[in-house]
């Protein structure tokens, strides 16, 4: 849907100028994320749940987190953040367990909780 300037204006005030999921301070560049995915066709790019595209379905995102949660739904979102965090990051990149054995950095293994699950 395409937003009026009031109601983008509205949306990014919706948790006080802050991405609703990591709670950093939206810029400029901030999207209007659909919270359950609208999934659109590669080839057509027509909405395959053209319900989701409605205005109370939004919340205001960083571009980091828009990108990264994509068309998934909340709990694929939060169960791959956590697979990022406890397989992918620690397997994959051999300066973050350079620096986990040197103490430097170490992971939290708390639930992943969005920032609008928190202020709610
Ligand atoms: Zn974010």
């Amino acid at each position: 849907m395409k937003l009026t300037k009031s109601q983008r204006e509205e949306l990014k005030r919706k948790f006080d100028g802050r991405c609703a999921y990591c709670g950093d301070d939206l810029t400029d560049k901030w999207h209007a994320d659909h919270l359950e995915a609208v999934v659109r066709d590669l080839v057509t790019g027509k909405p395959e749940k053209p319900e989701n595209d409605v205005y109370e379905n939004l919340m205001p995102a960083c571009t980091a987190c828009n990108h990264n949660k994509r068309s998934m739904s909340l709990e694929s979102w939060r169960d791959l953040l956590a697979h990022y965090r406890d397989v992918q990051v620690p397997r994959d990149c051999s300066q973050i367990r350079h620096l986990m054995r040197f103490g430097l950095v170490e992971f939290i293994k708390k639930p992943v909780v969005f920032y609008f699950e928190q202020v709610k």
